[in-house]
């Protein structure tokens, strides 16, 4: 489920930081989040569609290409990514064992 860029793709996000800046492609990073929380919420609050569906995936692409620009200016590797979501599943099975057990009280 990994979002894999080529490098021809690398290099045109590197062109985009290079040309609007950091500051420009963050604010775009942003803006493109919120709108995938649009889409989201549109998506499960009225009855699904495949249009909206599609809008999903259209914004989901959108976010995944802002997050690899904002880990090209970071230079953040994938090792220390995976580090983190490792981190994150540790405590997310933390979480749901705790509320399994909780439940079965
Ligand atoms: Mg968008």
């Amino acid at each position: 489920m990994t979002i894999r860029f080529t490098k021809h793709q690398i290099a045109v996000m590197q062109t985009a930081l290079d040309r609007w800046g950091v500051n420009a492609q963050a604010g775009q990073t942003v803006e493109e989040c919120a709108e995938l929380i649009v889409a989201l919420t549109k998506h499960i609050n009225r009855t699904p569609k495949p249009e909206s569906l599609e809008n999903v995936i259209d914004e989901m692409a959108d976010v995944e290409m802002m997050l690899a620009q904002m880990r090209l200016v970071s230079g953040i590797s994938d090792e220390r990514l995976h580090e983190q979501i490792a981190r994150k599943f540790e405590k997310l099975e933390r979480h749901l064992k705790n509320e399994k057990e909780t439940n079965a009280l």
